[in-house]
């Protein structure tokens, strides 16, 4: 089994899973989405809200707010040796705005600057005079628990597996009907020209009347889209994912 990354942007990345089974590939998907642990908010306290939004609203949106997360120096607040949180185990931000104006995630202040909030998500519109003054609290949870937690959304396909035979006749109709640009014709022979971008659509093989074009998804083989909220690095939410699975096939075998 193997990784290789394809591409990486920003907070995006791409690689190809090798050598796995449909079940291998599936669990990593899902260990991304429902495990990989993240920073969010969990309880906000209002001393003043006369915006047009009700607390509860306000509280909503901003638990949905990424926060940049460090796992290496945060606990679980449930397997923390204190009782009732402590900056080991919670992150404590401030917001304080006074209208008019727009408030975003930039001005909720973190008390701890090895966390902030992900900037320029919008919160709510205020108007002239209208305050908003809160302290809120973010914790450690996973994206099983609520989505809020929920590290990065996470795809895959299999490998495209393009077959040219020898029955092609150049004439381009595959290459037309393709709506990836997987295809082209190259000095009077069809060439596979960006084979990752396949979608198995199988366009190419509905119009080709030779019969010359098969396509499949190679069922070993994947290719992963992972996109992170912010919080954490696209590739420390693989290598988390990868660890977290690692770390229970250790404890079934020990079991068995
Ligand atoms: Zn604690």
């Amino acid at each position: 089994m193997g990784i290789e990354i394809i591409g990486e942007n920003g907070s995006s990345l791409s690689f190809v899973l090798s050598d796995a089974s449909v079940s291998i590939a599936n669990a990593i998907r899902r260990t991304v989405i429902g495990e990989v642990p993240t920073l969010a908010i969990d309880e906000v306290e209002f001393y003043d809200n006369t915006s047009s939004l009700y607390d509860e609203i306000i509280a909503h949106r901003l638990s949905l707010i990424p926060i940049v997360t460090d796992l290496s120096i945060l606990n679980f607040k449930d397997e923390c040796s204190c009782e009732e949180g402590c900056p080991s185990c919670e992150v404590e931000l401030k917001l304080k705005k006074k209208g008019p104006g727009i408030v975003r995630s930039d001005d909720l202040k973190s008390l701890n600057k090895n966390f902030s909030p992900v900037p320029g998500v919008l919160l709510v519109k205020l108007g002239k005079s209208q305050k908003i003054d809160l302290k809120a609290r973010a914790v450690l949870g996973r994206g099983y628990d609520n989505t809020r937690w929920q590290s990065a959304v996470v795809g895959y396909k299999y490998y495209p597996v393009i077959e040219i035979s020898d029955d092609c006749d150049q004439c381009g109709d595959c290459v037309e009907a393709c709506p990836r640009s997987v295809l082209a014709v190259k000095g009077e022979k069809l060439k596979v020209v960006n084979e990752l971008a396949c979608i198995l659509c199988r366009a190419c093989s509905d119009v080709c009347d030779q019969g010359a074009i098969k396509v499949d998804g190679d069922e070993h083989r994947f290719i992963y889209e992972l996109e992170t909220t912010g919080s954490l690095k696209p590739r420390e939410v693989l290598s988390k994912a990868l660890d977290i699975l690692k770390d229970k096939a250790d404890e079934l075998s020990s079991k068995v």
